[in-house]
């Protein structure tokens, strides 16, 4: 028999967004993601909040509720020009700060200005970041190969509407895609295209067969998917992460519970 893994709940199809830098007009779309359902994941620079034209200190934990916080370096400095000593404190106070405010556990990463290197990602590993996005658009609706170097599908001027389309009408045989967008908020504001993300909403949403996930919650399923164990004639699949993953089983639909393990009906 063979195996198809699903998403949460035999979803097809994810769809995940990621906004930098934190400037005031996250409010705004904030606003919009929250009309249609969507999940956003929102990569701050701890040290910019409160200045002028960014959201503050106070307001990020209510302001992204349901959403993510992540981080984006303290002051939006280049990683890779950095010598170890300031590398690390661009990172750790990050994380240290955004932590603090949202008052929960923050592991998501994208690089200011795009760029990083070895050393960087290195680091990242080092004081326990999980991804970290890129903005190498890769067209495509794929996981990332390397979460530490996450490419996304398109920045929201990639053609978004068409990619839409694409993806909702994406054929079967491609299994798990992901349409992952990102951008600046303050980018809708200058360019006076709100209605842009609103009618990409507008289509993408309610849709029974997409899961609308943050980053992170995107990644630790991944991870619970790939961490599963299975028996060498393929009769028993043990789960030992602490979310439950969906996959398909020749025709019936399998789910295995953290901590469980499942006999399947027959060798895969
Ligand atoms: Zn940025």
């Amino acid at each position: 028999m063979e195996i198809h893994f699903l998403y949460p709940n035999s979803k097809t199809k994810a769809l995940t967004l990621s906004y930098d830098d934190g400037q005031i007009y996250d409010r705004r779309l904030v606003d919009i993601l929250n009309k249609y359902g969507m999940k956003g994941t929102f990569h701050l620079n701890s040290g910019l909040l409160d200045q002028e034209g960014f959201v503050t200190a106070k307001e990020i934990k209510e302001l992204y509720r349901g959403h993510e916080i992540a981080c984006h370096g303290v002051r939006h400095n280049y990683l890779h020009h950095l010598p170890k000593e300031l590398l690390m404190h661009e990172l750790w106070d990050d994380r240290k700060r955004l932590e603090e405010l949202a008052e929960s556990i923050v592991v998501g990463m994208s690089y200011a200005f795009g760029e990083y290197s070895g050393e960087v990602v290195d680091c990242l590993s080092q004081i326990g970041i999980s991804y970290a996005r890129t903005v190498n658009s890769n067209n495509r609706f794929s996981i990332p190969v390397d979460f530490l170097r996450w490419e996304p599908t398109c920045h929201h001027n990639g053609g978004l509407l068409d990619k839409a389309e694409k993806f909702l009408n994406i054929p079967g045989y491609m299994k798990l895609p992901l349409f992952y967008i990102w951008g600046h908020s303050f980018e809708f504001e200058r360019e006076n295209n709100w209605d842009l993300i609103e009618n990409f909403c507008k289509t993408v949403s309610n849709q029974e067969d997409v899961w609308y996930v943050t980053n992170l919650d995107y990644y630790n399923y991944i991870m619970a998917m790939k961490r599963l164990v299975f028996s060498l004639d393929s009769t028993l699949v043990y789960n030992p992460s602490g979310l439950a993953v969906w996959f398909m089983c020749g025709e019936k639909v399998v789910t295995v519970q953290p901590g469980e393990t499942k006999r399947l009906e027959a060798s895969l």
